[in-house]
């Protein structure tokens, strides 16, 4: 069982009164939260915001299921970096007996996991993982590459915790770029402009940091470092559940990892490179009530703007 994070004492108020408002729903396991009306329509309002500010950009857009080829996280090296936040598909395999057993066992609350057996899916654990492979199939790249929008994707990480910010299934919305080396930098620059612009307008203090992803053990310390002093990956921070500022967006410069993987090139025969733009959408929904109280209604009328033009 993973480690469930108590909440400080500020994020175990601003959880409860998001429940007592009837924002989120509580389900009865950590970080699994269900939205009510009023927060589903400040999550939507933000989404499309993003495809607003997205603006005439030639993007595609796909989308994928919040399950994913076991096969793919196998090959993209997601198990070895963060095996303590995936979480994976088992399914019942047996007979009439068995099933008899798993039921009583399951009545009871005992534990029935021996009549379970692996699938062939995993829950997805970033809106980006599916792209990869499909731009893959198609061959080499044209010379300006792909920017491709995921839209908004369930993602799954099992860090269970008491702070409404970190939960353990939430919305991704993703914008990747495939393509040159020098694309891929000026998409992260430009999109970390765009982002501080539309949280400026939304009334968010955001701060840009450098980051590292939590990478998995000792070995996940010295990848962390590493992505670290190259600067491989920023975050935007704001005021969330408190007391410390959280990630509410991720700009992610991946190199070639993701191209050699699944041996994506250019069409010239040119290295071809990966970045994201990963968007938290309930970690900013829950920064902007939290920024502006808890009826949206009430909000600045420029906020309001922006998010129902
Ligand atoms: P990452 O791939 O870790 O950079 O995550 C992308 C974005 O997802 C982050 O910038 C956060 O806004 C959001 N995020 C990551 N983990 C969680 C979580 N446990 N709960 C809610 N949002 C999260
Ligand atoms: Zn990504």
């Amino acid at each position: 069982v993973a480690t469930y994070r108590e909440a400080s004492p500020e994020q175990a108020a601003f959880l409860t009164s998001l429940i007592d408002a009837g924002l989120l729903l509580d389900t009865g396991a950590p970080g699994l939260l269900g939205q009510g009306p009023a927060f589903d329509d400040v999550r939507e309002a933000f989404t499309a915001a993003v495809t607003r500010t997205s603006g005439s950009d030639p993007v595609e857009a796909m989308r994928f299921p919040p399950l994913t080829s076991t096969f793919e996280i196998e090959k993209n090296g997601y198990l070895s970096s963060f095996p303590h936040l995936a979480g994976s598909v088992f399914s019942f395999e047996g007979n009439d007996a068995q099933a008899l057993e798993l039921e009583g066992r399951a009545a009871r609350h005992e534990d029935w996991s021996e009549f379970q057996s692996k699938t062939d899916a995993v829950l997805l654990p970033a809106a980006c993982y599916p792209v990869y492979p499909q731009i893959a199939r198609r061959g080499p790249l044209p010379r300006d590459g792909v920017i491709v929008d995921t839209g908004s994707a369930w993602v799954f990480r099992n860090e269970p915790s008491g702070d409404p910010a970190r939960m353990r299934s939430f919305h991704m919305r993703e914008f990747v770029r495939i393509g040159d080396p020098g694309d891929v930098a000026t998409f992260r620059d430009l999109w970390l402009e765009r982002t501080l612009g539309l949280f400026g307008r939304l009334g968010l203090v955001a701060e840009s940091e450098v980051a590292s992803d939590p990478f998995f053990g000792r070995v996940g310390r010295m990848l962390a470092a590493n992505q670290k002093e190259q600067e491989l990956k920023f975050e935007l921070v704001a005021m969330v559940g408190g007391p410390e500022p959280t990630a509410i967006a991720s700009f992610n410069y991946h190199q070639d990892h993701f191209t050699q993987v699944y041996e994506i090139g250019l069409e010239d025969g040119g290295i071809a490179h990966t970045g994201c733009v990963a968007f938290g959408i309930e970690r900013v929904t829950l920064a902007l009530f939290r920024a502006h109280g808890l009826d949206p209604q009430a909000w600045p009328p420029e906020v309001r703007a922006e998010l129902w033009p």
